[in-house]
């Protein structure tokens, strides 16, 4: 009988251990998901460009880091490259 209330306790524990564990990881998953050391890649020779298809938007792009292209009028951006004007 002490034995089966040791062993609720423990599992009680593990689950309650394991649920702050997991909660932590997807609430640090933002700020930890770009490794620190790395460096943001310089694409300022290259003429990349976020391009809205809705409105036109466009946003030239200098430095990439972690590839995520921004959202604007709800849809995702285009990536596009384009040869240097000057
Ligand atoms: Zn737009």
């Amino acid at each position: 009988m002490v034995v089966r209330v040791v062993i609720a306790v423990v599992l009680a524990l593990v689950i309650g251990w394991v649920g702050i564990v997991a909660l932590r990881a997807v609430s640090g998953a933002g700020r930890t998901a770009r490794p620190r050391d790395a460096e943001p890649e310089d694409v300022a020779d290259l003429d990349v460009f976020f391009v809205c298809r809705e409105c036109g938007t466009e946003f030239r792009v200098t430095r990439l880091g972690e590839a995520q292209v921004p959202r604007h009028c709800g849809e995702r951006m285009d990536v596009v490259r384009r040869p240097s004007t000057i």
